[in-house]
């Protein structure tokens, strides 16, 4: 139990690995605040946590909200009066030639995974700062590290995320606010599945696991005194680059 007390609030947490990440950090003990559209499948996570021994409230919104992402935040700081991880997750892909992108499919996906980083970190840091300490986790993707062919704009989102991530490890980890990167390859989810990969849905053999991914977000905030993680990368067996 090596997160006992701790307020984690995760994003997406109604599935994939927001949902594995929540169960993973609810066995080291963190009590779990999950955010996501789908009631429904927050009450299935609440449901989960409960039976692996942990404690979880869930809040609804939508992450290119900023009135959802403020409220999300005020209830989980009404909750449990503190926010010691925020883990930001929430996400979606999409795959298109370049020249068939929209103005609708960059407003979209950059502000889904991009603005919706900036919106959370903006809420919790002022929490953060006040506690004397915390940890961030953006859930960037390799594809934040290199560009990849069709998928321009969901690249530009996950570097813009990579981006912010390194400017706030620098300006903020002498305030005891270590802020990680986790960058996962192909993940067996239903992102992969439908539009975040390919139109006709991914061969998903060899992906990592969500609980692969989870893993990772435990390892970047478990307490030290001495380290703090920048980034792990995971990239899958299926995959040579
Ligand atoms: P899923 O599609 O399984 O889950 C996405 C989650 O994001 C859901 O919980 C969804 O909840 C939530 N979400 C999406 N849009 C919004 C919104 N507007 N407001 C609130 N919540 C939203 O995908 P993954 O678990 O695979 O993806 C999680 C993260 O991992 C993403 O940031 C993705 O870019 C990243 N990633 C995934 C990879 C993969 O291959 N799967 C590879 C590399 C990175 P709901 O619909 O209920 O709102």
């Amino acid at each position: 139990m090596r997160l006992k007390d701790k307020i984690a609030l995760v994003t997406g947490a109604s599935r994939g690995i927001g949902y594995a990440s929540c169960l993973a950090l609810a066995r080291e003990g963190a009590t779990i605040v999950g955010t996501a559209r789908s009631t429904k499948d927050l009450a299935e996570l609440e449901k989960a946590v409960t039976a692996v021994g942990g404690k979880a409230k869930t809040f609804p919104g939508d992450v290119t909200k900023s009135a959802d992402v403020a409220s999300v935040v005020k209830q989980a700081i009404d909750a449990f009066g503190r926010v010691d991880i925020l883990v930001n997750n929430a996400g979606i892909g999409g795959y298109r030639p370049f020249l068939d992108w929209t103005e609708e499919d960059y407003d979209r996906i950059m502000t889904t995974n991009a603005k919706s980083t900036w919106l959370f970190c903006k809420e919790v840091l002022p929490h953060m700062l006040k506690q004397g300490g915390g940890n961030i986790v953006n859930v960037s993707s390799v594809a934040g590290l290199q560009g990849y062919p069709n998928e321009g704009i969901y690249c530009m989102s996950k570097f813009a995320q990579v981006a912010l991530s390194q400017s706030l490890d620098r300006e903020f980890y002498q305030k005891n606010i270590k802020v990680s990167l986790v960058c996962p390859g192909g993940v067996e989810t239903h992102f992969a599945i439908g539009d975040g990969r390919t139109y006709d849905g991914a061969n998903m053999k060899g992906f990592s696991s969500a609980e692969d991914v989870a893993e990772a977000v435990v390892l970047a905030v478990l307490p030290r005194d001495r380290s703090r993680v920048v980034n792990v990368i995971l990239r899958p067996m299926n995959e040579m680059t």
